[in-house]
């Protein structure tokens, strides 16, 4: 089935592409979408804020249809959960996604202390052409490197370390990262409770 993503991010299209394409999910952009102002309270509301907007989007533009929603963002232990919700914005809406990974490296020097611990959260809102509504929550544990490491992936990857392989997720391979992370988690779990529910549809 065609499903919509209100996404402006490339890597979590990406991403969401390999996904979701077991699912039999066709993910497309729609051109005219843009980020609403999110909220800085919890990454579900915010999932259903986008979703609820393309859906708006769509249905007004007179295409009525499936659309899919990410938020995401990595909490820190050491930094009391920051950047969490607000992760999009770490460091102001200026700053290069190189330059938000040095301030985080940064961070932690100065006030990390020896506690690397941080895990990335992710939720998922999907609404089907008929307005059914689902949503699911994945996380994933690991640590901050002490330094980047990695070319592959998308913003904070190369300072997201998963012990059980040793690697940055910007070290693993994209098939490797997709059985294990934040988005793969909320990602089965929502294609399950799509098919259960038999929503969607062409
Ligand atoms: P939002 O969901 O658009 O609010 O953005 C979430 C932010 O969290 C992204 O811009 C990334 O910085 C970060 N993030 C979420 N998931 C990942 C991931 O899998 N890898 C790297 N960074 C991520």
């Amino acid at each position: 089935m065609r499903v919509y993503v209100a996404t402006t991010n490339f890597g979590k299209l990406r991403e969401m592409e390999s996904l979701f394409a077991e699912a039999g999910f066709e993910l497309a952009s729609f051109g005219d979408y843009e980020d609403p102002l999110e909220g800085d309270v919890s990454y579900a509301d915010n999932a259903a804020l986008k979703a609820r907007a393309l859906h708006a989007q769509l249905h007004r533009a007179g295409r009525p249809a499936n659309v899919l929603a990410d938020d995401s963002g990595l909490e820190v232990y050491a930094l009391d959960r920051r950047p969490g919700v607000l992760t999009a914005y770490y460091g102001g809406a200026d700053l290069s996604w190189p330059e938000r990974r040095r301030k985080l490296l940064t961070e932690m020097a100065e006030f990390g202390g020896h506690d690397r611990r941080a895990r990335f959260v992710c939720a998922l809102h999907f609404i089907d052409a008929q307005g059914r509504e689902f949503a699911t929550m994945g996380t994933v544990d690991g640590l901050i490197a002490p330094e980047e490491r990695g070319e592959l992936g998308f913003s904070f990857d190369s300072v997201f370390l998963y012990p059980p392989t040793g690697l940055t997720f910007a070290e693993m391979a994209a098939e490797e990262k997709n059985r294990i992370s934040h988005r793969a988690i909320a990602a089965a779990a929502l294609s399950a409770a799509i098919s259960r529910a038999g929503a969607g549809g062409a």
